[in-house]
């Protein structure tokens, strides 16, 4: 095994050995350690900035560009690197561990965009020119999908909609949430359906340019990954052309399950994977070279600390281990994330993975927020200050448990899919719960029924024909 470097010098956190390199390609493992160099170059020094002037981390994207890594997953015949799930789950893991963190942030919702334009580029030839300049000309992509009336139910765009127009479609798009708002230069946003016939699981995808949306970054500010410009963004009626439809129409609900959730959720838990290992990085470099003159002891000493370091490192590498497995299973099922195998629309091997999905980012998004509790408290009061860069670490991994799909959505999905079947998840809330509908009724008193009935007869007479909802 090579040893880590930075700069010239050796690695000053934890070496190769305690990484999962066999998961990794000997090109993958080029690339990674080419990353941990501009990390060392560009990356981590520019970390600072962002943070404290909630600067937008272009610069971090102009060098990771040099690299070739915006077109990571994009198909050697488009112009980008062809790679897959597990390369990917390591350059976002590398990025936040030996960089920046709003950088991965940046990139998983970069990388994300393009996985959902990647579904859908067979028959598109705007999308396919897209995926073949995002190096040569740094054009960053996000997903704008949170609405504000819908909270962390990103899949309900309730204040968005569509409409078919001559030669394309009009856009309206609300979005309370948008990593790189205003500073990306493409956006994937989904939007109800035209024609949706108030159907919320009938949703598009549609391709928009940074020219075409409305932002105000002056309003953004967050507790961490504050270069993320995560602020709100409006598209007012925008008349775009009918090639940047992502899709088919309706494709939205295939096109999260099979591509957006599936990546967000391996490359966001790669983010607070690489936030936990940067913060025992620290605490390594730290709690050894800290020492206490009356002992004679550096802090690295005291089996209290090697039991928190330790600790902290055997859970990352259970949540490290569940990330990479999942990129593998995908890897596997996909022909090594083969974009081909979508010329046939009804292909969807990642969606069958998708439960799967949901423990690795509840996981890792767990197991950030007590990795940084515990290195704050072996680099003690040092770690609370910003100098040594826990603190900020600390902030950033807060994100992992609150961003959407949030971590108790999570622990419902799959608590309700084990104990119940996964029909009872009802993403857009359309099935009858006749339990709770039938205990509750049976607390009305007669003139309470006959109330009821009559307001629900005169409602079911004014629905509107076709919208099948009263
Ligand atoms: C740093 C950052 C970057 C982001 N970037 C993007 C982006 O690029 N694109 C994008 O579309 N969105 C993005 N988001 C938005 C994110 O995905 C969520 O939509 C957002 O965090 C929701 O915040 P809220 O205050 O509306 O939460 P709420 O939805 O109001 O949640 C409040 C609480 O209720 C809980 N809750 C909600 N529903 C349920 C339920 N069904 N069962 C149990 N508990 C529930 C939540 O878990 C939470 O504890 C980002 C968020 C953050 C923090």
């Amino acid at each position: 095994m090579s040893n880590k470097k930075w700069g010239t010098e050796p690695f000053w956190g934890l070496g190769y050995e305690y990484d999962p390199q066999w998961v990794l390609t000997d090109k993958q493992q080029r690339l990674q350690a080419d990353l941990i160099e501009l990390c060392h170059t560009t990356l981590r020094e520019n970390a600072v900035e962002s943070d404290k002037k909630l600067l937008y981390p272009r610069k971090n994207f102009e060098a990771l560009a040099e690299l070739g890594v915006l077109g990571l997953l994009v198909p050697e015949e488009l112009g980008g690197m062809g790679e897959n799930h597990a390369c990917v789950a390591m350059v976002v893991e590398t990025i936040a561990r030996y960089g920046c963190a709003s950088t991965a942030m940046c990139y998983t919702m970069h990388a994300g965009a393009v996985a959902a334009a990647l579904l859908r580029h067979h028959d598109n030839q705007v999308i396919q020119e897209l995926m073949g300049r995002l190096d040569k000309e740094v054009l960053i992509g996000t997903l704008s999908y949170s609405d504000p009336e819908t909270g962390s139910h990103f899949w309900y765009p309730v204040s968005s909609r569509a409409e078919r127009i001559e030669h394309g479609w009009r856009v309206h798009k609300k979005a309370s949430w948008t990593t790189s708002g205003g500073f990306a230069d493409w956006y994937i946003v989904q939007t109800t359906s035209p024609d949706f016939g108030g159907d919320y699981s009938n949703l598009s995808c549609f391709l928009i340019l940074g020219d075409e949306v409305k932002s105000d970054p002056a309003s953004w500010d967050g507790l961490g990954l504050r270069g993320n410009q995560s602020g709100p963004i409006q598209i007012d009626a925008v008349e775009i052309p009918a090639a940047r439809l992502v899709g088919p129409v309706g494709d939205g609900a295939v096109s999260n399950d099979e591509a957006v959730d599936p990546f967000f959720l391996l490359m966001s838990s790669s983010c607070w994977n690489g936030i936990s290992l940067g913060l025992i990085d620290i605490a390594k470099v730290h709690t050894t070279r800290k020492k206490h003159a009356d002992v004679g002891m550096r802090v690295a000493d005291y089996p209290t600390i090697q039991d928190y370091v330790v600790e902290a490192l055997i859970d990352t590498n259970a949540s490290r281990a569940m990330v990479f497995m999942m990129a593998q299973a995908l890897d596997s099922c996909t022909g090594d994330c083969d974009w081909s195998i979508h010329r046939d629309v009804s292909a969807l091997p990642r969606s069958d993975l998708l439960h799967w999905m949901w423990q690795v980012k509840f996981t890792a998004a767990k197991n950030v927020a007590h990795v940084s509790d515990k290195m704050l408290h072996a680099c003690g009061g040092t770690a609370y200050k910003p100098a040594l860069g826990i603190e900020r670490y600390l902030r950033d991994g807060k994100a992992g448990w609150v961003m959407g799909p949030t971590n108790e959505v999570l622990r419902q999905f799959v608590g309700k899919s084990v104990l119940l079947g996964f029909e009872s998840l009802d993403y857009w809330n359309q099935a009858l719960n006749e339990r709770v509908l039938n205990n509750e009724l049976k607390k009305l008193d007669k003139e309470s029924k006959r109330a009821l009935g009559e307001r629900l007869v005169a409602e079911s007479e004014k629905a509107l024909p076709g919208s099948g909802k009263a």
